[in-house]
């Protein structure tokens, strides 16, 4: 499959068309953002890492009966993707308080929720990505209430699938973000998108809570690229 004009250049990934309309190519940058891009930075090879997370973890769940756009791998940084249009709404599945729902509920991070929350918020960096939810993603045309709920089942059967993935792994699954699209080469069709990877997910070691994500980005944690490294050794094995 031949890379040809650039479609899309984002925080972490940029995206190119191919000779095939249907498809594109997902390239993986090793750039770090934070804070919706006030912080930025680079880690270095995390886009190898990221690539190889994803490419699992979209396997896994595509297994497990979620349809997504990963097609196959083609190099170190670059998968095969179907061409989807982005709803621009991020959809935030929370098993354990942290981050911005401590920071909005004035509580401390770590402790686990009685069942999954899931957030949703506008994709809007400028806007920092603020809270919505379904009445407002379907006013302002950003995705209809059958698209709300679909989305909604979807990431509860990622959480599902996920977590039980992590757990074997000695790794608890915290939080996560997912984009979904809507793919015209299948009617329309949603689909999961974007990337499941470390950036997007908050893991931490069973027992001793180490962060093994982004936020050793955001909070200046160490270890950066050791921790990326570690969480492709884990699920890649
Ligand atoms: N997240 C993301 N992109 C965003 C905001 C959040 O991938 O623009 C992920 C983040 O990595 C975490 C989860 O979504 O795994 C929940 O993040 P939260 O809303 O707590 O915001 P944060 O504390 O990261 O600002």
């Amino acid at each position: 499959m031949e890379r040809r004009n650039q479609v899309y250049e984002g925080k972490a990934k940029i995206l190119y068309e191919t000779d095939d309309p249907a498809y594109l190519i997902q390239y993986f940058k090793d750039d770090a953002s934070a804070f919706n891009a006030k912080k930025l930075g680079s880690i270095e090879s995390k886009g190898i890492f990221n690539n190889r997370i994803s490419t699992r973890l979209f396997q896994e769940v595509e297994a497990n009966g979620i349809p997504t756009h990963f097609v196959k791998n083609l190099s170190e940084r670059e998968m095969l993707v179907k061409r989807v249009d982005i709803i621009m709404v991020e959809i935030v599945l929370r098993n354990v308080i942290a981050g911005n729902l401590a920071k909005r509920m004035g509580v401390e991070e770590g402790k686990r929720l009685p069942h999954p929350i899931i957030d949703l918020h506008l994709k809007n960096d400028a806007l920092d990505d603020p809270l919505i939810n379904e009445d407002t993603a379907s006013a302002f045309d950003l995705g209809t209430r059958e698209e709300m709920a679909q989305a909604r089942e979807y990431a509860l059967k990622v959480n599902d699938i996920l977590m039980k993935f992590f757990a074997a792994r000695n790794v608890d699954l915290i939080d996560f973000k997912l984009e979904f699209g809507r793919c015209a080469a299948e009617g329309g069709k949603m689909i999961l998108a974007d990337e499941i990877t470390p950036d997007g997910c908050r893991l931490w070691e069973k027992g001793t809570g180490r962060k093994m994500d982004k936020d050793r980005f955001r909070r200046d944690l160490g270890n950066i690229e050791a921790t990326y490294a570690e969480v492709d050794r884990l699920v890649t094995s």
